[in-house]
């Protein structure tokens, strides 16, 4: 019989399956430990292949252990393991995971499981029912990065793990409606190898890719770290000079106009001295948050020192720079509950034909906000 000389032994699947689970779980525990508080799920993302592992052990024990254990327990073990996996997704994007509904599930699944195994045995009714509720629960997992993740590899290719997995399952669920005889979990036909070889195959790609996502993540957290202003969350001299640079070239090739806005605090020491240095800090996140409504989505704004900040403003000309200035000038001198009255100096140039490097434009902008300050502050020059 050739068919039954290819087959694998699923014990040994099952089991070893379980053992790589185990080392995913320690994987994903250290991680846990050494990633920032900020990258959520990685706790249960670890407890989950830890309940696959005791699953399997369970499941493994077939024949072995009474039914009750190797069938009912293993089951809700296992689909403890699953629930895990989608609760630990659901923290990683911010949400709040469904317990009741998941305790509800577990109690919902316990008298059918236990019917199905030592009152009326059958392998098939079992395989119906989980199945069923395995790809449901793979599916929602799938739509969750599909729809929160960013466009990453790490992140498609969970999605896609989740999406064939719950195909698989759902192939055994049809399946199982017409048993050619009474079947087992160790019944190593073609339909339920593939079966046992896809649990034992995809969790683990599971494990790794939301391994993967945590890394992604990090990496983004630092990006934003690296690049914006941990006070006031607006980018840091470095990244902003790129991004002008970038915009001066493409100024260049297309004969387009941009400005840019130097802007400083009018006697901000005096704000400290009076106040305390607190509240300067909440000046600046305040005054941010006031630049930032008037913006448009391609201007960005940076802090450069203390309490200086700039803007460049993409396909911008004189004209429309200064009114925004004043735009900026009006807003700012609004007065807000609980914060010291402050102005502020701008100052406004834009980029000439003749002249196209950016330190030139920046030296020119500096110079009219010295103009500004020299004038009587609060008030706009331009260079
Ligand atoms: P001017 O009108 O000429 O700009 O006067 P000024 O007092 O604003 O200018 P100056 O550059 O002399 O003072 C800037 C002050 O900004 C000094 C510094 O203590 C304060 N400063 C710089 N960074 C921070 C910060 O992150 N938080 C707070 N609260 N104060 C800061
Ligand atoms: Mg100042
Ligand atoms: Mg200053």
């Amino acid at each position: 019989m050739p068919a039954r000389m290819m087959s694998i032994d699923l014990r040994s699947l099952v089991l070893m399956s379980g053992l790589m689970g185990l080392l995913l779980a320690f994987m994903t525990f250290f991680l846990r430990l050494s990633y920032p508080r900020s990258i959520r799920g990685l706790g249960l993302w670890a407890a989950a292949p830890a309940w696959v592992f005791l699953s399997t052990l369970l499941f493994a024990g077939g024949g072995i252990f009474p039914d009750f254990l190797s069938i009912v327990v293993a089951n809700l073990v296992i689909l403890t393991g699953v629930i895990c996996y989608h609760a630990g997704i659901v923290r990683f994007f911010g949400g709040r995971p469904a317990w009741s509904l998941w305790i509800a599930l577990l109690a919902l699944m316990t008298p059918p499981l236990y019917w199905y195994a030592l009152v009326e045995p059958s392998y098939n009714a079992r395989l119906i029912l989980v199945c069923l509720v395995w790809a449901g629960i793979f599916l929602s997992m799938a739509r969750w990065i599909w729809r929160q993740g960013p466009a990453t590899f790490s992140a498609r290719f969970t999605a896609i793990v989740l999406v064939v997995h719950a195909a698989v399952l759902l192939l055994r669920f049809f399946s199982a409606w017409r048993p050619l005889a009474e079947e087992g979990l160790f019944t190593p036909t073609r339909v339920q190898t593939l079966y046992v070889g896809s649990n034992a195959l995809m969790l683990l790609a599971l494990g790794m890719g939301l391994i993967l996502m945590a890394g992604d993540r990090l990496r983004a957290e630092f990006e934003h770290l690296a690049s914006h202003d941990a006070l006031t969350n607006v980018l840091t001299r470095r990244v902003f000079l790129d991004a002008c640079e970038q915009e001066l070239a493409r100024c260049r090739r297309h004969g387009r106009s941009m400005a840019l806005l130097l802007l400083d605090i009018d006697h901000f020491k005096a704000i400290n001295d009076t106040h305390g240095h607190q509240m300067g800090d909440r000046v600046l996140v305040d005054l941010v948050g006031r630049i930032a409504s008037l913006l448009r989505r391609p201007d960005q704004l940076a802090r450069f020192g203390g309490e200086e900040f700039v803007l460049l403003l993409p396909e911008t000309s004189q004209e429309e720079a200064i009114t925004v200035a004043e735009r900026i000038l009006a807003h700012v001198a609004e007065p807000r509950d609980g914060l010291p009255p402050i102005t502020v100096s701008i100052g406004v140039a834009t980029n000439r034909s003749d002249e196209d490097r950016m330190d030139a434009l920046l030296a020119r902008a500096d110079k009219a906000l010295y103009k500004a300050k020299d004038e009587g502050r609060n008030r706009i020059e331009v260079a």
